[in-house]
């Protein structure tokens, strides 16, 4: 037995860290867990959770006027932001209880406090200091807003579930999936919203026709959306906010919402003290192993960059367990990761866009359906769904396959498990469908 305090010490108790420190104290080793803010991570405390939550709170909204078509009568619906917010709070602490209980689970040590590394095999926890032979950083990413006059006004993805008063107007800038996610969240709450993006079009990175479609439906939806702008300052004004934008227009709001990426949450972390190498980004350099310069320190999940999907950091936290406690020749594998955007509607993403595809394997054949969904025929609701398939006309395989619409993200992880599988447009095209549904244009589509 090593004289060493511990085989493992994971810094940070998200979804990676959690992972990876319960699957190797279930293969023997011995092992403690640091965490300064929230058990479960962003994902539990201040991402993917709390903001399905409030996507399902907001989709009621638009629901109370759909229903008219359907018969319903009802008075005009009000809603109370604490009741969400507090039902919310409540929910997230018995999630925080569930983490804390896995841990004590399979006996690995939980540690509250910031962790900071003092040397290759040592970390350091306030006045404590324990020895490790691996150390795992999955201490995850946090907002980050660029530098302006009155950048100190703005809120972050951390502070808005739990805004003290619904803001009625709401300037959210950034086009990515947290901003885009949030202009659809509070304007279906019954928030005034604009949503400013740098560029000429939104969610970059996402196929084209989705990135032009879900740009039509967010603007039909009743978000302000705003291209090629961007903000130069804030102030505060007698009514509320003074934003002033690139053309020299003032907006004013109740609250600024900043979505403009993360970064990787290295603060105080001490790699000062060892020979951790970063990427051009500040993300943490790995090899395939999650290794970094440092022999015995190891790192994955957001901190790395890469796709920064708690998906990723749970295989990324298995694969690394397997391998250095497990005996097993585990890694993660990247191709075809699914993805959706909570938007509203719904993108579900998986596999190449068409600009992609064109680059890779320059003969493709595309399929694409536009329809209004069968709901909204009676609700009255102006909402339309597109869905596309990408083919590699060569192989026949289904290369990228995306969809705006109504449960995309749900939709897209059976999809995703046929493209795995290496489904070709046959096979699509063989399988019969499900109806009436919107899932079975994708086996429609010739
Ligand atoms: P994290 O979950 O961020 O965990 C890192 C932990 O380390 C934190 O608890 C932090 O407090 C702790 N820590 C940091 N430094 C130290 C230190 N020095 N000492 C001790 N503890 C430390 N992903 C999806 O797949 N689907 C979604 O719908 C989705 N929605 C999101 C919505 C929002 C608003 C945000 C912000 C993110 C969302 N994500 C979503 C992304 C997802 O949350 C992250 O990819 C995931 O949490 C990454 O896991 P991680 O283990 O790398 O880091
Ligand atoms: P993203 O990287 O997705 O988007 C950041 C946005 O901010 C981009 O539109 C970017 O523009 C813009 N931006 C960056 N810097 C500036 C600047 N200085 N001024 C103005 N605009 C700027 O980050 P998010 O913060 O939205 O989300 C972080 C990550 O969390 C996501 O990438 C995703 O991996 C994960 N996440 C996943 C979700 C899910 O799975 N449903 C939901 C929420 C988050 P440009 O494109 O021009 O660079």
């Amino acid at each position: 037995m090593s004289n060493l305090d511990y085989d493992l010490f994971v810094i940070g108790a998200g979804s990676g860290g959690v992972r990876a420190a319960r699957m190797a104290a279930g293969f023997g080793a011995r092992v403690a867990v640091a965490e300064d803010r929230y058990m479960g991570g962003t994902c539990v405390n201040v991402g993917c959770v709390p903001k399905k939550l409030y996507v399902y709170a907001s989709e009621y909204g638009k629901g109370f006027t759909d229903a008219r078509g359907f018969g319903w009568e009802a008075n005009q619906p009000e809603f109370n932001w604490s009741t969400l917010r507090d039902n919310k709070k409540t929910e997230i602490s018995r999630l925080n209880a569930i983490y804390r209980n896995l841990l004590g689970g399979v006996e690995a040590d939980l540690i509250d406090g910031r962790a900071r590394i003092t040397g290759p095999n040592s970390v350091a926890v306030g006045d404590t200091e324990y020895s490790a032979g691996k150390i795992l950083i999955a201490t995850g990413g946090w907002p980050h807003i660029p530098e302006f006059p009155g950048r100190e006004l703005a809120v972050t993805s951390n502070e808005i579930f739990d805004l003290e008063t619904f803001p009625k107007r709401l300037l959210i800038v950034g086009g990515g999936y947290i901003a885009v996610e949030f202009a659809g969240i509070f304007n279906g709450l019954g928030a005034q919203v604009t949503q400013l993006y740098r560029g000429p079009l939104f969610l970059r990175g996402f196929d084209e026709d989705i990135r032009h479609h879900a740009a039509r439906e967010i603007a039909k939806s009743g978000v302000d959306l705003r291209f090629d702008t961007n903000v130069t300052s804030i102030e505060r004004g007698s009514e509320g906010l003074q934003v002033t934008l690139t053309d020299g227009s003032v907006i004013e709001t109740d609250t600024v919402l900043y979505a403009t990426g993360r970064k990787p949450n290295l603060a105080g972390l001490g790699l000062e003290n060892v020979d951790v190498a970063l990427n051009p980004d500040g993300t943490i350099a790995v090899d395939k192993q999650f290794r970094t310069n440092e022999a015995t320190i190891y790192a994955l999940g957001d901190v790395t960059g890469g796709m920064e999907l708690t998906p990723v950091a749970l295989a990324e936290g298995m694969a690394f367990a397997r391998r250095e406690f497990g005996n097993m020749d585990a890694a993660p594998e990247y191709d075809f990761i699914p993805t959706a955007v909570f938007s509203q509607p719904n993108i579900g993403t998986v596999g190449f866009t068409e600009e992609q595809a064109r680059e890779a394997f320059g003969d493709i054949a595309l399929y694409k359906s536009e329809f209004r969904p069968m709901k909204h025929t009676i609700s009255g609701r102006d909402e339309r769904s597109f869905m596309k398939l990408i083919v590699d006309t060569a192989t026949d395989r289904v290369i990228g396959v995306h969809m705006l619409g109504p449960d995309a993200g749900e939709i897209m992880q059976g999809i995703a498990i046929a493209m795995k599988a290496g489904a070709t447009k046959a096979v699509f095209d063989n399988t019969i469908g499900i109806h009436p549904t919107a899932a079975e244009e994708f086996v429609t589509m010739r």
